[in-house]
């Protein structure tokens, strides 16, 4: 089979499962997930896997969609003995479908990257969750009259339910499916914290439907401890399980939301789960919008202090070590070196072979430079060809073997230029640093700049080093 085909059928499966995810999660929001006595669904999950599908999948999703709302409503909607059953569900089913791809249209409207901000949640919510929840609460509803499901006095009440718990389900399972599209590694540790958090978000549940009501709003700190701690995504795990519970278990008993009248325990419930899943999608947002700023400016900041040819650190990062240096070396009375290193007659390899091959000598210098130093060793390079290297702890007799060996290991480096091999050789001032001889880091710098100079006049390919 060709590539092509097999993209095709792993597509074809993936939008079968989608498809079967649909409907799973259809049915049971209209049996577990609903509250009686009309079994009204408290949250309607499919709403967000459609829009999730077309996400994924494209167009093509559609029928998918349509089926799946098809085969999970028609149990529901075939209580009368009657052909236009079909008709009625037919409708329902390609009101759902329209609702997603109109969810999803708006979505590419208006949030073209996802969200990916805080104030993303407000577009997001009123356009992508309410607008085309309404549109297709107003195709519902008629359509529920029409076939004499409903009765008129409910129509308003339904529409309502609709629009807020389609809205719902949209709001947690889209950015929980998009958050898992571009999965996180995630540490031992980081696991075990999220799990931990996981299980605590159920036990909560749990307990504040059996043992105390209060033990609800602990989910808050819970969920936002997972949305700023945890990798992404994880928080919204933790929303889509504690909802599930939250609406598994209020089928069965209001728990810490009975009010005693059930269409103020449903909005008691709705506006609850309303305002977790806010809390963990805007804290989460704002938490990846703080971290992205932070890492840019910590991308600029290392641009900044860097030398991009080389890699190395450059002059604005050099000079403040080298201060700090000069303040340790006098409070620890311990000395260290510093040198310049400057490539001799450079130009005429550019001047000869160009600025490119020159750019390749450049990094290989600068990595056999690194290479011959400690790690304690700090290399910068301060402009052109020109090197500094600080030694800290080490006196001037250190850092010239260390110098040596760099010059013997230059020698030996095989450059080879359009078929001419190179000679590269360096001169080097060194400065051993005493506190009494230099107050500053400039004054130190230019003493060794004049023995580096000195090298230059004597001849060359030489080290000055003053004890
Ligand atoms: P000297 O022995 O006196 O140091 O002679 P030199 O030719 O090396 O002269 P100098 O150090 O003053 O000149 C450095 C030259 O390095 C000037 C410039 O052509 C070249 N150069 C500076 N920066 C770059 C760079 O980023 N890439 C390349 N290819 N060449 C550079
Ligand atoms: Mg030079």
């Amino acid at each position: 089979m060709s590539d092509v085909g097999w993209v095709f059928r792993y597509r074809l499966l993936w939008l079968i499962a989608g498809a079967a995810v649909y409907y799973i999660s259809a049915r049971l929001s209209m049996s577990t997930f609903s509250l009686g006595p009309e079994n009204l669904a408290l949250v309607w999950f499919p709403a967000g896997i459609g829009l999730a599908m077309i996400k994924f999948f494209g167009w093509r999703a559609l029928p998918f969609i349509f089926i799946a709302s098809y085969t999970a409503n028609l149990p529901g909607m075939s209580i009368f003995d009657s052909a236009t059953n079909y008709t009625h569900t037919g409708i329902s089913a390609a009101a759902n479908t329209f609702e997603s791809a109109l969810a999803y249209y708006l979505l590419c409207r208006v949030l073209p990257d996802g969200m990916r901000r805080f104030a993303d949640i407000l577009p997001f919510l009123v356009i992508v969750c309410l607008i085309p929840t309404a549109i297709n609460a107003s195709l519902l509803v008629p359509n529920l009259l029409w076939g004499g499901y409903i009765e008129l006095a409910d129509a308003k009440w339904l529409w309502m339910m609709l629009v807020l718990t389609n809205s719902l389900g949209i709001l947690i399972v889209y950015p929980l499916i998009s958050a898992f599209s571009r999965i996180e590694p995630m540490y031992v540790g980081q696991m075990a914290r999220c799990f931990s958090l996981f299980i605590i978000c159920m036990g909560l549940v749990y307990l504040a439907f059996t043992l105390f009501s209060g033990f609800i709003f602990l989910l808050f700190p819970a969920l936002l401890f997972l949305a700023v701690q945890g990798r992404r995504g994880t928080a919204y795990v933790a929303l889509t399980l504690t909802v599930c519970m939250v609406v598994a278990l209020a089928s069965h008993d209001p728990g810490p939301f009975a009010t005693g009248d059930i269409t103020e325990t449903r909005l008691m419930l709705l506006t609850f789960l309303y305002t977790i899943a806010i809390l963990v999608l805007g804290s989460e947002l704002h938490q990846r919008e703080l971290m992205s700023t932070t890492s840019a400016k910590e991308r600029w900041r290392y641009k900044a202090n860097h030398d991009p040819l080389t890699g190395l650190g450059n002059r604005l990062l050099f000079m403040p070590l080298l201060d700090n240096e000069m303040k340790r070396a006098e409070r620890m009375e311990r000395p260290f070196s510093l040198a310049l290193i400057d490539i001799d007659n450079f130009k005429q390899i550019n001047d000869k072979y160009g600025h490119m091959p020159g750019d390749e000598i450049l990094k290989a210098f600068s990595t056999l430079l690194l290479g011959s130093l400690r790690d304690i060793d700090v290399a910068a390079r301060m402009g052109g060809d020109e090197f500094a290297v600080l030694f800290p702890e080490a006196a001037a007799t250190d850092a010239e073997s260390a110098l040596k060996r760099l010059r013997e290991e230059l020698e030996k480096l095989d450059i080879t230029v359009q078929g001419t091999p190179i000679k590269l050789t360096i001169s080097v001032g060194l400065v051993e640093f005493h506190p009494d001889r230099f107050d500053s880091a400039d004054c130190l710098l230019s003493q060794v700049d004049h023995l580096l100079y000195d090298a230059k006049r004597q001849g060359r390919d030489r080290i000055h080093a003053q004890h």
